[in-house]
């Protein structure tokens, strides 16, 4: 199927798929087992260039696209979710707010871990500002050259393997004055205020831990502070735009995913008889098939388009990477949930990758922006109004909607 990509980007899709099925394949059953995060695939990741494809040339990245990175993805999830999880963080999320809006020194460090191996973790969520972010209770305080970090994340992807943190806090001055939601980096030194005070129990995605961190007088050198031109006032709104990245990469784990999953049930379809006949035979199924093909081919379209609208500031579109993430991760679910029921009893089975697949796949509506949150953002857009979702707040005041008409 030509989905216009340039020869260039079908090499880099083949690279993807041969490094994919030799390397994290092998280890996607023992990685889920064991619950233990693949440093050996990390390395060979590195190696072969898929770490920090997106930095500039200059700090020793490729100067890739976010469409290539897609299409490194979506190889990977076919064969091993965490994989895939690893290269989307190691070029999207944290990694793209730094390289926007951080200042050199930032920049430099950054890179460098990431081309090292690192996974940087972008510290957001806690236990009592989920969607409601900007309810977050954990606190930058000034103290001279240095900020004073305290309080509590939890859900934290990478938690005792990171290294480089982006922490999320709400920020004051001196003389105590709230300033704003800021970003701050961090490195992990559990000695210094840095702890996992907690690893959560997941459904899927088990290589790679989930976890709750706690900050206890955590002294951030002012430099640290990733501040956009808007400053700490707005800047909180500029430094999530970087999510818009994340979000095309999480929507193409679970495409992937999918994908993969397809991939096992087609084959499945033609060797499996019953009724002296292959089950592929069978009308039922094939209408699955065709169902299940066509709205992975939807997904995939969705998923590129949004990563080819990446813009001169540097971000996917918002509106094409939300309804991008919805679509994809939904049919993710449905997609991998029926390519199981080609398999019966041995779909359900631990002995193949189908009940791995979709427990690992079921996250894709939760994280980064739930599939609810992100239709409010894209019927905010429609309708051309702020959609504040606290209860005195919630209806649009008449001057907005005035302005939308
Ligand atoms: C595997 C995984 C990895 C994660 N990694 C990270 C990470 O690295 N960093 C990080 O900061 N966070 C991370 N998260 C947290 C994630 O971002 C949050 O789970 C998510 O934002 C939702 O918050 P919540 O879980 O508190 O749910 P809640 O906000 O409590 O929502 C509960 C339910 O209510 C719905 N809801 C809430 N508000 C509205 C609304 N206004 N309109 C309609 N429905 C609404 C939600 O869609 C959801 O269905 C991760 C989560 C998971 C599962």
């Amino acid at each position: 199927m030509d989905l216009g990509l340039s020869k260039d980007e079908i090499a880099l899709q083949q690279r993807a798929r041969a490094f994919a099925q030799a390397v994290a394949r092998p280890r996607a059953a023992a990685v889920d087992r064991d619950e233990a995060y693949p440093w050996d695939v990390v390395k060979a990741l590195a190696e072969a260039g898929f770490l920090g494809m997106t930095l500039p040339k200059a700090l020793g990245g490729k100067d890739a696209s976010f469409l290539d990175v897609v299409l490194v993805i979506e190889e990977m999830a076919k064969c091993c979710t965490v994989t895939a999880r690893i290269v989307v963080e190691t070029n999207m999320g944290a990694i793209s707010t730094v390289m926007a809006y951080g200042n050199e020194a930032q920049k430099k460090l950054a890179a460098k871990l990431v081309l090292d191996g690192d996974k940087p973790a972008i510290c957001i969520t806690e236990p009592d500002a989920g969607s409601d972010a900007t309810a977050m209770t954990t606190r930058a305080d000034k103290r001279g050259d240095a900020y004073v970090i305290n309080g509590k994340k939890h859900w934290i992807t990478g938690a005792g393997v990171s290294k480089l943190h982006l922490i999320f806090a709400r920020v004051f001055d001196e003389r105590g004055q709230e300033q704003g939601i800021g970003g701050f980096l961090a490195v992990r030194d559990e000695a210094k205020g840095l702890r996992v005070t907690r690893r959560e129990q997941t459904m899927g995605l088990r290589g790679m831990p989930e976890g709750e961190l706690t900050f206890e007088n955590l002294e951030v050198p002012a430099s640290m502070a990733v501040v956009p031109p808007s400053g700490f006032r707005r800047g909180f709104a500029d430094l999530m735009t970087a999510y818009n990245s994340q979000r095309v990469g999480a929507g193409t784990v679970a495409m992937g995913i999918a994908g993969g999953a397809l991939e096992l049930a087609l084959h499945w379809a033609k060797t499996r008889e019953q009724f002296g006949r292959p089950i592929g035979e069978f009308q039922g199924l094939q209408w699955m098939l065709a169902d299940m093909q066509t709205q992975l081919t939807a997904s995939r379209l969705m998923l590129y388009t949004a990563a080819r609208s990446q813009g001169a500031g540097g971000f996917p579109d918002p509106m094409l990477a939300a309804q991008a993430k919805i679509f994809a991760s939904e049919t993710a679910i449905k997609i991998v949930n029926d390519a199981l029921q080609f398999f019966g009893a041995r779909g359900y089975s631990r002995d193949l990758p189908l009940e791995r697949m979709a427990r690992d796949v079921r996250m894709f509506t939760i994280g980064g922006g739930t599939a609810q949150v992100l239709r409010t953002l894209v019927a905010s857009k429609m309708l051309g109004w702020k959609l504040p979702q606290t209860r005195d707040g919630y209806m649009p005041k008449p001057s907005l909607r005035d302005a939308a008409e």
